[in-house]
């Protein structure tokens, strides 16, 4: 798909130098971090905004866009940024960070706090959406992000994010349906759900809980309707989840090959 043809580039050049990172000599590296309910992502850009570096750990810091563990989350954050400028042989400075649609009031400055607190100067806090679609460049549509904890939905018009909702339903529902099913503890489920391999015999398991995911997604478009779904965020890396959806909410669905790393890099964009 043309659409995604920046993005797919972007986040596999950024797969890229998570394994092998590009020292240069920038004069200036913009840092997106992402704190998720399952992942803190660090994406580091040079100064024409290319990928250099980047790193992720799983945490448990964040619950449903709130930071429930913020001594965790700013050591995990220091930690991460330490293991990139050893990398890249430079100090970080500038980072941005950004929130889930509608939680800035339940927020009140954490995430500013925590991206401070690790040793960072913070640029900007911008909402999730809007960094996904600095990646994405989508004019109209809704961009659906199935992360960990939530599924976030974001409304665009004409390039403008009109409309946000998030809710409680991601990819940790995923891992505990897996876990039930195959009586499997959820760090084991969750690992099994990852495996692209497994995706296909998953998938059956996994349709109650994509077809919840998708009357969440229906009830939200309703109010403001759409021509097109674009999918992002780890959950949608589950193959096969984007017919589901089409197919329940009845709008054409696409989602770019690696749905993953789409908001951290935008954050960075927006350094
Ligand atoms: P949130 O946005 O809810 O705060 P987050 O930012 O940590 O969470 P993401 O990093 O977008 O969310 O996605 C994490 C989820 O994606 C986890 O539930 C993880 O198990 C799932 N996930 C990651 N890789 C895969 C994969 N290959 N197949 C299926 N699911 C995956």
């Amino acid at each position: 798909n043309s659409t995604f043809q920046y993005c797919d580039q972007l986040v596999a050049d950024f797969e890229r130098v998570i394994q092998t990172p590009i020292v240069g000599k920038s004069s200036v590296y913009y840092t997106g971090v992402d704190l998720g309910t399952a992942y803190i992502v660090l994406a580091v850009l040079d100064e024409n905004y290319k990928p250099v570096a980047g790193a992720y750990r799983f945490a448990s810091v964040v619950k449903d866009g709130m930071v429930v563990d913020y001594i965790g989350a700013i050591r995990i954050v220091r930690e991460l940024k330490q293991e990139l400028e050893e990398k890249l042989g430079v100090e970080l400075i500038y980072a941005a960070a950004a929130l889930p649609p509608g939680t800035d009031s339940l927020d009140s400055g954490t995430i500013k706090h925590v991206v401070q607190g690790a040793g960072f100067e913070i640029t900007n806090v911008l909402d999730e959406p809007t960094a996904a679609n600095a990646v994405l460049k989508i004019q109209d549509g809704a961009i659906v992000d199935i992360g960990g904890g939530t599924t976030g939905i974001a409304i665009l018009k004409e390039g403008k994010v009109l409309y946000v909702a998030d809710e409680p339903t991601g990819g940790t529902h995923f891992s505990l349906v897996i876990s039930g099913a195959y009586k499997m503890n959820f760090d084991d489920a969750d690992q099994y759900k990852r495996d692209f391999k497994n995706h296909k015999e998953l998938l059956p398991v996994l349709r109650p809980v994509i077809e919840k995911v998708s009357s969440i997604i229906s009830r939200h478009v309703s109010e403001n309707p759409v021509k097109e779904i674009y999918l992002v965020g780890g959950t949608c890396c589950l193959e096969g989840i984007e017919a589901i959806i089409a197919k329940k909410t009845n709008l054409p669905t696409y989602k770019p090959k690696n749905p993953m790393f789409v908001t951290p890099l935008g954050i960075a964009l927006n350094c």
